[in-house]
Formats: structure tokens, sequence, C-alpha cells
């Protein structure tokens, strides 16, 4: 397939677009390089605005043109900083709504109808119930996840009115990096929990702080579904596959179905990386709810999707192998 990747410089797109060359399709990145790395982008790289609606018709009438139009797109281009989407909501609401609907209309011009969508488990808010699945109530608690839960939303009346087909992926925790080393999760700034253990572990900062150690969970900090980052570009792959209904609007939450500690995750980290990790227990972070984890039986049962990376322990290793090599250059 011709697919068009947007956000396909940053982690979870990049990790996507090299299993997408893998398997043969023909890829174009649009990123805007805010966040996203030039220099991991292994394909066609056109550089750009989300909201730039001229840019994207140019892109997608330069496809037809060529003959060669898009057959699909998968849309990666999001801020998502919980913590900043509190603070500055209007950069979340235009960036991941208003912008999304430039691409989607500039989609509708050119008469591409499929899209898959990264969308998030912070779409549910705290669950009422675990392992939580697809019908759980939708509460965000940030305008990071209400922006996400907008989107799906849009993307529901497009199908209906337009016939777009789409499937929303709603990620869990993503983490690991290619085995290989050759690319991994590099924020900055960096909040999430693995990449900040590994720098404490190869000795880029002094050590991790533990949100929380007294939530109702057996060792007291905060449990979450770890999915590796190629589990989830395999997910975008059989995505691309299950659009074959006119007016599909599928939605799948993707994780692993298993729960760590933030405690189990830094004895990973040690018996992985063989390293001192120096860990600091603090107060709770706000918003962080104690338990999460997915119910992934739609995905398994409707996609065929299993993960291949279940253990912390493994995943880890992965996103170690990239992150002593950042040391070393
Ligand atoms: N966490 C932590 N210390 C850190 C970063 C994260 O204890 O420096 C905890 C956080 O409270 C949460 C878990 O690790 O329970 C995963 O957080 P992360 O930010 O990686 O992902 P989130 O679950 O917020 O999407």
């Amino acid at each position: 397939m011709r697919l068009l990747v947007t956000g396909g410089a940053g982690y979870v797109g990049g990790h996507t677009v090299r299993a997408l060359l893998d398997a043969g399709h023909d890829v174009t990145v649009y990123d805007n390089l805010v966040y996203g790395h030039r220099e991991t982008v292994p394909c066609e790289l056109e550089v750009g605005e989300l909201a730039d609606r001229r840019k994207l018709d140019a892109l997608f009438a330069r496809a037809r043109d060529a003959s060669r139009p898009y057959d699909a797109v998968l849309h990666f281009a999001a801020y998502a900083y919980v913590g900043e989407s509190v603070a500055e909501p209007s950069k979340y609401w235009r960036n991941n709504v208003a912008a999304g609907l430039e691409l989607l209309d500039a989609m509708r011009a050119h008469g591409v109808d499929r899209l898959v969508f990264s969308s998030t488990c912070a779409v549910y808010g705290p669950p009422t119930r675990l392992p939580i699945d697809e019908n759980e109530r939708k509460a965000p608690e940030s305008p990071y996840g209400e922006s996400k839960l907008t989107f799906e939303q849009v993307l529901h009346s497009y199908a209906t009115a337009y016939g777009l087909r789409s499937v929303s992926l709603r990620y869990f925790n993503a983490a690991g990096a290619r085995p290989d080393g050759s690319l991994g999760e590099d924020h900055d700034p960096e909040t999430h929990l693995i990449p900040l253990v590994l720098r404490a572990a190869a000795g880029r900062s002094p050590g991790v702080k533990v949100f929380g150690t007294d939530y109702p969970t057996p060792d007291g900090t905060c449990v979450r579904d770890y999915v590796h980052v190629d589990d989830l570009a395999s997910a975008h792959l059989l995505a691309l596959g299950a659009m074959e209904t006119p007016s599909a609007c599928l939605t799948y939450n993707v994780g692993t179905g298993r729960g760590y500690s933030v405690r189990e995750i830094i004895e990973a980290c040690r018996t992985v990386t063989g390293r001192e990790i120096a860990v600091v227990e603090g107060p709770r972070r706000p918003g962080d709810p104690p338990e999460l984890y997915a119910d992934n039986r739609h995905i398994r049962e409707a996609l065929g999707w299993t993960p291949h990376y279940t253990d912390a322990e493994a995943i880890v290793r992965t996103a170690w192998a990239w992150h002593a090599r950042q040391s070393i250059h």
C-alpha cells in the first residue's frame, strides 16, 4: 500500500514506519519535527504542520497526479504530555483536534478514505472495573485525554456522513525499543517511567522518583500495562487490513492485559542492566489512577493481534539496548 504517516518521526510512529517498510509498503512521513527526529526517518519525509491544509492538499494531489495515490493514512501526529495539556489546553485542542480536522478534510477532498488513529487509554479516566474493556466509562481527566476522545467521536460522525473508514487504537503504556538498539524512546522532556529509570541506570541522572507508595495495590505503587512499541506497530499493520467494510469505524484497546507496578519495573531495570539505581519515594502525581491494564480480547479476536512481548524484563531489555547505545555515542 502507499501510506501517509503523520508523526512518523516520533516514538510510536517511527517504530510503525519501520514495520510498514519491512512489510513492503511505500511510506511517506509527514511531521513538523517539533518533537520528532529527522535523522530517524528512513523514507520520504515531508516537513509540515498538520494544520497546513494547503500543504496537505498539495501532498495528496502530487501523489494522485503521479498515479500513486495514498491508500490510507496512519495518524500519530499529536501532543502527548498530560501535564502540559492541563496547563496549555489551547495547544492540545488546536493540534490534536482542529489540525486533525484539516487532515480528515484533505483526505475527503482527495478521496482517501482509510485512517488508523493513535488513541489512548487516557480516554477512560479512572476505571470502574479491571481489566478495562472498550465499553468502560469515558471520563478523561486531562485535556489530552479529552482531545483524543473528541477525535474518536469526530471519526464516528465522519464514518456515518462521509464513509470515512477508521480504526482507533487505544494504547496503554507504550514502552521498549527496536531490539537491535537502532531506534528508541527519545522524548524531550522525558516524563515516562522506563526511560527515566534507564537514564539513571546509565548514569545520566542521579536516580528516579517513585510517585506515590500508598496506593491500594499489592506494593503500594501504581500498576500499568506496558506494551512494546513493536507490538503497537503490528497492531497498526493489522488495522490497515481491517477496513474492508464500508464506513467501518472500529476501536480497540492495545495492551498486554498484564499490569506491572512501578517497583516491579524498577526491579526489572536493575536485573536487565545489572546497575545500581537510586530510588527516592515521593508523593503521588496528581491524576494518576492506581491501576490500569487492558482487556485486549477484542483486538485479539477481531484482528488476530498477539503481543510478542508480555514480560517486563523482555521489554526493558530492548529499551536498554537503545539507552546503552546513547551513552556510547
Ligand atoms: N512514574 C514514577 N516516576 C516517574 C515517572 C512515572 O513513579 O518519574 C509512575 C507514574 O506515576 C505512573 C507510572 O510510573 O504510575 C507510569 O508513568 P508514565 O508517565 O510512564 O506513563 P502514564 O501511565 O502516566 O501514561
